[in-house]
């Protein structure tokens, strides 16, 4: 456990969130999710919108109160800390969100956008003592100090995801979490975006937390993958291990809902499990989240909860059937 912890920059343990705890309709947004973050490394966190991976995000980083379980962040349990406690930390844990456009402030120039967080933390004192900083950090994000004076509302999505990025980045944080960064790019932008965090993922040694309800592209940016259904995580593996032998209905589902360009291909491929809609997490379905979608599903299923099991080479499935 030593060894792990040395290795980790995040450590989620049982990590839960309800909304309207101790009232009637108590949300199960996150419900004992666990997994590991090590230095460098990319975590994926995918599943469909509405299963909590935002969510899980966000408690991660404190927005969100934890309901129940721990954050251990850099070697540093974070769990319960005030948010005056957390302030010197948070130059540690950033985060990108998926709206570029909605998580710039309209009033501010870029310049003021990037300096702020700076001056909050007190590395500088002034805006205008920022302005190496910012026009260094924007050409680290392929932008320009012309930039520095325009607003927002003046920049594609992509220009304006970069900013968000520079903004993350510019207080040197060991962990950035993705939240959906790309999904409301055009895909030409996409992989600009993508390898731009990857090269600041090899040059700065960063890790990250990179969530998106598209498997394909999570399998292209992770080392490790978790997949989450309802609140619970119901698999997490290596990367390529999940991709080439996934275990649980649910990704198998997952996986096969991406298209396939060789018609030959897509015709082998098992067809997608996943029918129906996601369930309420006001009153999701007792045993096994999944049992009313699963085309697998035994009595069982809907009586007792599978638990996350290791079934080899540290390949966790939640799925009474899965060997
Ligand atoms: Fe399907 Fe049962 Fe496995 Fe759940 S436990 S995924 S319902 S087979």
């Amino acid at each position: 456990m030593a060894e792990k912890s040395k290795q980790a920059i995040l450590e989620v343990e049982n990590l839960t969130k309800h909304f309207n705890a101790g009232r009637r309709s108590v949300v199960h947004a996150v419900d004992g999710v666990s997994f590991q973050i090590r230095r460098g490394k990319t975590f994926g966190l995918v599943g469909e919108s509405g299963c909590g991976k935002s969510t899980c995000a966000r408690t991660i980083i404190r927005i969100y109160d934890l309901t129940d379980g721990s954050v251990i962040l850099d070697g540093t349990d974070i769990t319960r800390m005030s948010q005056k406690e957390l302030k010197p930390l948070r130059r540690k844990m950033q985060m990108i969100f998926q709206d570029p456009y909605a998580s710039l402030n309209a009033r501010m120039t870029v310049r003021d956008i990037i300096a702020e967080p700076l001056i909050a933390h007190g590395i500088v004192r002034r805006k205008q003592d920022a302005d190496e900083i910012v026009a260094d950090m924007l050409g680290q994000v392929g932008l320009t100090r012309e930039h520095m004076g325009r607003y927002a509302h003046e920049f594609s999505g992509g220009q304006r995801q970069r900013i968000g990025i520079a903004r993350a980045l510019v207080l040197q944080p060991d962990l950035l979490i993705c939240d959906e960064p790309i999904s409301a790019l055009d895909v030409s932008i996409q992989a600009q975006v993508i390898n731009l965090l990857r090269d600041f993922q090899e040059r700065k040694n960063l890790s990250y937390l990179f969530i998106a309800h598209d498997l394909s592209m999570v399998r292209y940016v992770s080392d490790e993958v978790g997949v989450m259904y309802l609140g619970q995580l119901v698999e997490r593996s290596d990367s390529d291990e999940l991709y080439a032998h996934p275990l649980h209905p649910y990704t198998r589902g997952l996986l096969g809902s991406i298209p396939i360009a060789n018609p030959k291909e897509a015709r082998l491929r098992e067809k997608s499990g996943i029918e129906g809609d996601l369930p309420s997490p006001i009153n999701p379905p007792a045993g096994c989240r999944f049992h009313t979608r699963c085309p697998f599903a035994k009595a069982e299923c809907s009586e007792e909860l599978p638990l996350l099991r290791d079934l080899g080479g540290g390949h966790y499935a939640a799925c009474h059937l899965a060997l």
